[in-house]
């Protein structure tokens, strides 16, 4: 991807700005927001509009990017491929990654993260609590209407939408009907550069990130005092402790159940690991992660097709992220958490959305937006919801590593489980 290419050192005025670390800017920019909110108080919230002015440009992309990814995503698998292979690596992907979110939903309620804000309005938090039937639920995920569900962001319908459509690509790409397989490619096409493009914007947005989450915590700290501040450590804790508990419980667990030596493991996996915590990239870790399937012993044929897959739709280590912020924000906003109800639609939106997710740096917190929405928190500039999702950016780097490490270990278990079951692991590498 861009973003992992070494990219020629900027000159000119703000040259310092672009060739320095984004991630310590961004840090920085946390730091600095934080110590002028709570110096200046009400003097600094002429700043507010430069935060509103992130946030709006994360929801501009939002949809299209969902949208194209997911169509994409789906279209790239063949229908012959989603044989005996694509079903048990797809089937286990969708598992892990669901437990990962009900695992950060059990680590956020444990944890019960929350910054210690003014309650929002009765109204809004009404509006979170609403109760639905799970009838209503599974029907509302089914639009009637693509173009409503895409204004009205509905995102549970667009996704569904989105996969469909990506599947009919794909039948189309394999079409014996010359005019068909023509029609099947172009879309594809289309949609790839529009995912491409989306990529290009989120890396050139995440270069005002510093600037943007500058001015929401700023305007948090302003209005709110320093009585936030602890809150983020507990996220952090929680989402780290979340992330280690998935490795030992569900990835220590398969290999443990396939009688493979998670040392072994381990000895070839954390090259890949290690890449991914500092890249924060599942795409740009890609190379690394083949490399260390190959001298696990896993056939070709398994991991071409898993971990180039699995990089782009097993997002383990987000879907934790997805659930304890989750948490973070709703008792941070409203004051209190989920019902079960909630927590249900949570699973299946943070499941969906780290299928969504690209694996480059930051992804995770546009769909925590696509999340949020779901139970009824959207974003918007100026309410209590953006201060607290704001929050959260301002450690998005430091969450990012972590999950990201977990979701190229994911992929790789995965594909070395699968490859196990298959008789197709070379167990001489493992002796
Ligand atoms: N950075 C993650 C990855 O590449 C995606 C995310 O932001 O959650 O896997």
């Amino acid at each position: 991807m861009a973003e992992q290419k070494k990219a020629p050192l900027k000159k000119g005025l703000l040259g310092w700005y672009f060739n320095f670390n984004l991630l310590y800017r961004i840090l920085i920019g946390l730091v600095l927001g934080a110590i002028l909110g709570i110096a200046l108080g009400e003097k600094i919230l002429w700043i507010a509009p430069f935060g509103a002015l992130f946030v709006r440009l994360l929801k501009m992309i939002m949809m299209p990017i969902i949208l194209s990814t997911l169509i994409v995503g789906a279209a790239s698998i063949s229908p012959a491929t989603l044989g005996k292979v694509g079903i048990r690596v797809v089937l286990f992907y969708l598992l892990t990654s669901a437990f990962a979110v009900f695992l950060g939903l059990v680590m956020g309620s444990i944890f019960q993260p929350s910054a210690d804000m003014a309650v929002l309005s009765a109204e809004a938090a009404g509006k979170a609590a609403a109760n639905q039937s799970v009838a209503n639920v599974l029907l509302n995920i089914v639009p009637t209407s693509v173009a409503q569900a895409v204004v009205n962001e509905v995102v549970l319908q667009v996704i569904f939408f989105a996969i469909i459509f990506g599947v009919g690509i794909s039948y189309l790409k394999i079409s014996k009907e010359e005019r068909l397989k023509k029609a099947g490619d172009t879309l594809y096409m289309v949609f790839d550069g529009t995912a491409e493009v989306m990529m290009r914007m989120v890396t050139g947005i995440m270069q005002y990130a510093p600037i943007g989450v500058l001015a929401l915590v700023a305007e948090v700290f302003a209005k709110q005092g320093s009585k936030v501040a602890g809150s983020l450590a507990i996220v952090t804790l929680a989402c780290f402790l979340g992330y280690f508990l998935h490795v030992v419980l569900v990835y220590g667990g398969l290999l443990k159940l396939n009688k493979l030596s998670i040392r072994r493991f381990f000895k070839d996996a954390k090259d890949p690991f290690i890449t991914a915590f500092v890249t924060r990239s599942s795409n740009g870790t890609l190379p690394v992660t083949i490399e260390a399937a190959s001298r696990l012993g896993v056939s070709k044929d398994i991991y071409a097709f898993s971990l180039p897959l699995g990089a782009t739709i097993n997002m383990d280590g987000t879907a934790i992220y997805q659930g304890v912020c989750a948490i973070f924000i709703s008792l941070t906003v409203t004051g209190h958490s989920f019902t079960l109800g909630q927590m249900g639609i949570i699973i299946i939106t943070a499941t969906l959305a780290s299928i969504g997710t690209a694996g480059v740096p930051g992804a995770g917190a546009l769909m925590l937006l696509m999340v949020l929405e779901s139970v009824g928190l959207p974003v918007q500039a100026g309410t209590l919801v953006a201060g607290a999702y704001a929050m959260i950016l301002g450690i998005d780097a430091i969450l990012d590593m972590g999950r990201t490490a977990l979701n190229v270990t994911g992929d790789l278990t995965c594909t070395t489980v699968v490859s196990k079951g298959m008789g197709q692991l070379d167990m001489e590498k493992w002796a």
